[in-house]
């Protein structure tokens, strides 16, 4: 009899249990389903915890937790570039999480102050350059790129884009607003051709002779060179001898109004540990945020390179007037 109880006590505690354990977590991501889809499924493997998620555009995901306010069936967001994860925390679509875990895997530089997101992985904003035009030696700095000495020779993406916002807002914490915008003011001066709508144009560009250098980030040109492996295209690390290379984060933070925080923060703690970093990182050719876990080998082929440890929140706090920056610098 008593052994029967015990029996009958221990099942209920296990279906219980199992009830917590499986109960789903909802993510609203803007990183495209091909990239997301492995890695809920390798949680669910793991945890028995079913993960479903909507994929969108930063935008339209934004406005729509904001719409949904406290009817949001989201539990986590998942974005591309602090610029924009600041903007989420900003518009109050957030909680902040305490979790041990997260302090530990994830460098302070790469996640908000106060604990609203959390970097998952990095991403390298460095200069690009014609391997037939021109030796590494005569290249140093971002800033370097805004003498006249690259007049006619520079190749830029448009500003509209987040991660040239983002960019800027760190040289203007890093130098002020009056030497940014002279730098900026220099970069277009030097522009061999109109800005570019993206990445890997630029780096065609500079491929093509075009110009020969430019400004962007390592996994558009990892792919790119996947696909045409003979480009004369060859990857500069900036600003080593200074603060380092631009680096921006793709993360994620618990909403505000979720309804499993917990689980939503135990499914971002498991982004930020060993197996869940390689495949948050390596198919799309990023690196881990978590400095224990290594890079893809096709990574690591590329070299060290120092990143710049300015905490990536200030991408956000300084974007506006990034913006307005590269406005009156006529960076289109
Ligand atoms: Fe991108």
């Amino acid at each position: 009899m008593k052994n029967f109880k015990l029996r009958f006590l221990f099942a209920a505690f296990a279906a219980l249990a199992a009830n917590a354990w499986s109960e789903e977590v909802v993510v609203y991501s803007a990183r495209n389903e091909q990239l997301i889809k492995p890695l809920f499924d390798a949680y669910t493997r793991q945890t028995g915890v079913q993960v479903k998620f909507v994929t969108d555009k930063e935008g339209p995901l934004m406005e729509r937790l904001k719409a949904e306010g406290a009817n949001t069936p989201a539990d986590a967001l998942i974005t591309v570039d602090a610029g924009n994860l600041w903007q989420a925390a900003n518009m109050g679509l957030l909680q902040p999480v305490h979790s041990k875990v997260l302090q530990a895997n994830i460098p302070a530089h790469l996640r908000d102050p106060q604990n609203q997101w959390f970097g998952l992985s990095v991403r390298a904003r460095t200069i690009f350059f014609n391997t037939q035009k021109l030796k590494p030696a005569v290249l140093s700095t971002y800033e370097d790129l805004a003498d006249p000495k690259w007049k006619g020779k520079l190749c830029l993406r448009t500003s509209k884009k987040v991660y040239n916002q983002s960019l800027v807002a760190m040289m203007i914490e890093e130098h002020g607003e009056a030497k940014a915008e002279s730098i900026v003011k220099g970069w277009v001066a030097n522009l061999a051709t109109d800005v570019f709508a993206d990445d890997t144009k630029m780096m065609e560009a500079v491929a093509a002779g075009q110009c020969e250098v430019g400004i962007g980030n390592t996994y558009y040109y990892g792919r790119l060179m996947e696909k045409k492996p003979t480009l004369p295209l060859a990857i500069f690390w900036a600003n080593q001898a200074g603060k380092g290379v631009h680096v921006n984060v793709s993360g994620a933070g618990v909403t505000k109004h979720a309804k499993n925080p917990a689980g939503a923060q135990k499914l971002i703690e498991w982004l930020s540990t060993d197996k869940a970093q390689n495949l948050f990182t390596d198919l799309d050719l990023e690196y881990p945020a978590n400095p224990a876990i290594k890079a893809d080998a096709r990574l690591q082929a590329w070299g060290p390179f120092k990143q710049n440890l300015i905490n990536v929140t200030k991408a956000g706090e300084a974007q506006a007037a990034a913006v307005r920056l590269m406005d009156r610098a006529g960076y289109k």
